[in-house]
């Protein structure tokens, strides 16, 4: 009997974990290293107060459906979230999505809609590298004006990605546009029965990870060494600016992607509230030019039962990048307070930080990538290139493809395949 070929995946992220999973399904010798003291990086929860703290990822999408395959393998419950009202938060108020804009806005988006067909799936933003031609922003202010660029465009991508608009690629515009226009009901939130970290754990359970483990060096080659051990190929999951770091001897095709990505910073900040001053709203985007420093809050209670103890439940508050940037050296405490006042500001259901409690926060040095004009085209030439296996380093991550747990996860699929057939040919 042949020896089973060994592969390391570093990053036990969502990403890396769904790689590794299939690569072990496949036959492969899998061990999967991982910094942190737990597996799912930013798909992960802690439990406190008997409360499931959501660290980064908070929600799932009806249309995530690789995802939803591995939950029934795995027995996870997909649950729906119990109510799903947005709002946009505009000069004290939070307002409806039909009531930010005005009617012209309306009439001019909805032609855009209209007009965005048959451009390429967004969870595989090479599809759209032929759109990588402008900024999601300005294409858009062009073409529906201002008050849609920023309470729509805008407001968007801050609340789910942490950054500006004029930093998302026209072709991750288009991507989200025709997606939301064709599978309406598939953008419906979800949730695994546990919080995010339940499908992580799922793939932990069947794979062999080593936690604690921060990878300090690796070495492309015939073989490819990390930390001294010996493997037939090495699939870095890492964020790129990290792998970056440690990958000693990447090509000009792989340095010039790990060049190229950038991410958002973030900070998840949770506070504990009473439930009954929420009104059903889900998520409330905050658009760039209402605040500068909150991108949106997400009412935890939607979550159910499970996250409402004592009449209290959670409210998480993302933040914008420089604000984010502004704070990652000052301590937790000075942060719930700074947030608190401009929370009060924001949201208001609240008009005192007196009726806030600080409860937990996450920091987030690499939030999300940004999918910036010009990326898609240089993430697809890597993809399709030379780079993607050359001296038997493979690169996953949701920077691959496209953002958020699924566009990490399909990635991890696709990389398992690219893998397989490289070491078995
Ligand atoms: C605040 C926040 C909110 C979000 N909200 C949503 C949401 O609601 N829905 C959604 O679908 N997505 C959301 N996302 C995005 C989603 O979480 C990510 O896109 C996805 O989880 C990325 O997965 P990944 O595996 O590519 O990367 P990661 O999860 O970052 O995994 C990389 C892993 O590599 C590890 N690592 C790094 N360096 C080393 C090393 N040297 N040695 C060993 N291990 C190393 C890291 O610790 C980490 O575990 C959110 C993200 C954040 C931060």
């Amino acid at each position: 009997m042949t020896e089973k070929k060994k592969i390391a995946v570093v990053g036990a992220g969502i990403s890396g974990l769904t790689c590794a999973y299939e690569l072990q399904n496949a036959g492969f010798d899998v061990t999967v290293m991982e910094s942190r003291g737990q597996v799912g990086g930013r798909m992960s929860s802690r439990v406190k107060d008997d409360f499931i703290f959501d660290l980064g990822a908070d929600h799932l999408c009806n249309l995530y459906v690789e995802m939803k395959k591995y939950c029934k393998e795995f027995g996870i419950e997909w649950e729906p979230m119990r109510f799903l009202k947005y709002g946009v938060f505009r000069d004290g108020e939070v307002l409806s999505m039909k009531d930010v804009i005005g009617k012209l806005s309306k009439v001019r988006l909805t032609l855009q809609y209209l007009s965005t067909r048959d451009v390429g799936n967004f969870f595989n933003l090479n599809e759209l590298a032929q759109h990588d031609k402008d900024n999601a922003y300005d294409f858009m202010k062009r073409r529906t004006g201002l008050e849609v660029s920023d309470y729509f465009v805008d407001a968007f991508t801050s609340t789910y990605q942490f950054h500006r608009s004029d930093e998302i690629s026209l072709g991750a515009l288009f991507g989200i546009m025709q997606s939301i226009n064709r599978d309406q009901k598939g953008w419906d939130l979800h949730r695994t029965k546990g919080g995010m970290q339940a499908l992580p754990d799922a793939f932990a359970d069947r794979l062999n990870v080593r936690l604690d483990n921060p990878v300090k060096e690796v070495e492309g080659g015939e073989q490819v060494t990390v930390d001294g051990e010996k493997f037939d190929a090495v699939v870095l999951a890492s964020q790129a600016n990290r792998t970056k770091k440690f990958y000693k001897n990447p090509t000009q095709e792989q340095k010039k992607i790990l060049d190229s990505a950038k991410y958002a910073e973030s900070i998840s900040v949770a506070f504990r509230v009473d439930r009954s001053k929420l009104p059903d709203t889900a998520i409330v985007w905050v658009p760039y030019v209402q605040s500068e420093k909150i991108s949106g809050y997400v009412n935890e209670a939607m979550k159910g039962e499970q996250m409402i103890h004592d009449g209290k439940s959670l409210v998480c508050v993302w933040l914008h990048e420089e604000y984010a940037k502004m704070l990652s050296k000052v301590d937790d405490d000075k942060v719930f307070d700074a947030v608190k006042k401009e929370f009060v500001r924001v949201c208001p259901w609240f008009q005192s930080v007196d009726e806030i409690e600080s409860f937990d926060l996450e920091r987030w040095p690499e939030a999300m990538p940004k999918f910036y004009n010009g990326y898609l085209k240089t993430a697809k030439e890597f993809i399709e290139g030379e780079g993607q296996g050359a001296q038997n380093v493979f690169f996953t991550g949701d920077y691959l493809n496209s953002p958020w747990t699924e566009g990490a996860l399909r990635c991890g699929q696709r990389v398992a395949k690219q893998v397989t057939e490289k070491l078995l040919s």
